[in-house]
């Protein structure tokens, strides 16, 4: 049996979504309980679980229901509510329009409907995928409708309202879905789970929850496909999906956007290798881009999404999706589908975070002028020569980089390779620069650092350092090479 079958929901506190959980209870204490239902809403949002637990509320025989001939909330252990759940219960009538379109089953509904139950309290007819009934099959249907017996329930479900005949729409009670948000779907995700004691990673439940499209079928076939991998990661999700989960990409798509291309190819390139599909990953990273621009817009999204929008101006992201959806038709074209990608990462010009802010004044320390960027900026090699006798190789990285951003107290200096980051990161030589910054401004502040474009390629003049195209390409080929000074520069 498959999981999804395994865990339909079989009573209303089972049901994952919470609104259809509370208007499932409110029907079934209604006074008002119809004789017939239309259930519409997308496929996979459980509408034949939710038609049998309607069924099973008609005919439950649990001892609360004894006293009553109403519906009850079924209590999913009597006789009644497990056979129902088996599908062998001898007053159940399901029956499927795709496969069964013709007037002859109808026409049999018609014929016994008026006996009386053979073991249950309502005979119950639940018809799916109903909008492909033939014409023929809805007249006949609307005649029952018309009159029903007094023991008969009829449920239609459908994908299609719009092509039910309007006549037999009206004499049933209609009842809409909404497509299951992503906390529906982790809640039936979470449930299989506990069900089946599996312990998967939280990352891998929100990829599935979100790729699901509103579907807890999709999502439970999802989630057993990525348990036939056997891999306990995202990494088995990744195999399945053949595309890259959500926080990879968000990560890609932010060092597009703190114009860090060297580390966009490498990963594009690796997953590239690794047999993702392209095209499907580039329908994804719209996604993400959309699902941005819609919370950049007001429109609530997931936490992840918020989290990354958050210092990215709409205008960036608008351009951005442009540019991807651009690289997307022309993947159609191309004999190299990564190519597109690799296109609109090359030609991206913008190079916008860490965003630069209006200089702001810092705190001033007394018988010093306010500082901004401009004068950390003017006073820029009167700290490398400071920290050059200290420790010559240390300034010889602070030449190269540069002050870009200053947030309060927190100076942000654009290096151009990873090994420079790393130098500077080191609680040692971040303390000597913020300690020689304090010596030659009088001000104090915290430094970080962000990987940039090296300076050579920034366009400004700078003398020729001998190891430039050593770092360079140790970007570009990968590896890590320490070069270590030796004399002068
Ligand atoms: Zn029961």
């Amino acid at each position: 049996m498959t999981l999804y079958r395994k865990y339909r929901p079989q009573v209303p506190e089972d049901i994952d979504q919470e609104d259809t959980r509370q208007a499932i209870s409110r029907i079934i204490s209604s006074k008002n309980f119809a004789h017939a239902y239309l259930l519409i809403g997308p496929r996979g949002t459980g509408k034949t679980s939710i038609a049998r637990i309607l069924a099973k509320a008609v005919n439950c025989v649990s001892e609360k229901s004894v006293e009553t001939t109403s519906p009850v909330i079924p209590c999913g252990i009597c006789d009644a509510c497990l056979s129902i759940a088996k599908g062998s219960f001898l007053d159940l009538f399901e029956m499927d329009a795709a496969s069964n379109r013709g007037i002859d089953e109808i026409r049999s509904i018609r014929e016994h409907v008026h006996l009386a139950p053979a073991v249950g309290k309502k005979k119950v007819y639940i018809i799916d995928e109903a909008h492909m009934l033939t014409k023929e099959a809805f007249n006949a249907l609307l005649k029952t409708l018309e009159e029903p017996p007094e023991h008969a329930l009829f449920i239609l479900c459908t994908t299609e309202p719009e092509e039910i005949l309007k006549t037999v729409s009206s004499r049933c009670q209609i009842w809409t879905f909404p497509s299951a948000s992503p906390i529906d779907i982790r809640h039936a995700l979470l449930r299989v789970m506990k069900g089946e004691k599996l312990e998967i990673n939280d990352d891998v439940v929100d990829e599935i929850a979100l790729r699901s499209e509103g579907s807890f079928r999709d999502a439970i076939k999802l989630l057993e496909l990525f348990l036939q991998t056997g891999k306990q990661t995202v990494e088995g999700l990744r195999e399945v999906l053949r595309s890259v989960i959500v926080t990879d990409r968000l990560a890609f798509l932010r060092s597009i956007l703190q114009g860090r291309k060297a580390d966009a190819l490498v990963c594009l390139d690796a997953w590239s290798r690794e047999g993702t599909d392209i095209s499907l990953l580039t329908k994804d990273l719209l996604t993400d881009l959309r699902a941005c621009f819609l919370h950049l817009s007001g429109v609530k999204q997931e936490k992840g999404i918020e989290v990354f929008a958050r210092d990215i101006p709409l205008k960036t992201i608008l351009k951005l999706m442009r540019v991807a959806a651009a690289a997307s038709l022309e993947m159609k074209e191309t004999p190299i589908s990564v190519l597109p990608l690799e296109l609109m990462i090359g030609e991206w010009d913008e190079r916008t975070l860490p965003f630069v802010e209006e200089p702001k004044v810092l705190s001033v320390v007394e018988g010093h002028a306010p500082l901004d960027l401009n004068v950390i900026s003017n006073e820029w090699k009167q700290v490398i020569e400071k920290i050059k006798p200290k420790n010559h190789a240390l300034a010889s990285v602070i030449r190269s980089a540069r002050p870009i951003a200053l947030d309060k107290e927190t100076l942000t200096l654009e290096v151009g390779y990873a090994y420079h980051k790393d130098r500077l990161d080191s609680p040692e030589m971040r303390a000597l620069v913020e300690e020689t910054v304090a010596e030659v401004m009088g001000n104090h502040i915290r430094l970080r650092t962000s990987l940039g474009r090296p300076a050579s390629q920034r366009g400004e003049p700078r003398p020729v350092q001998s190891d430039d195209l050593l770092h360079l390409a140790t970007e570009i080929f990968g590896g890590h090479v320490v070069v270590e000074k030796g004399g002068g520069d």
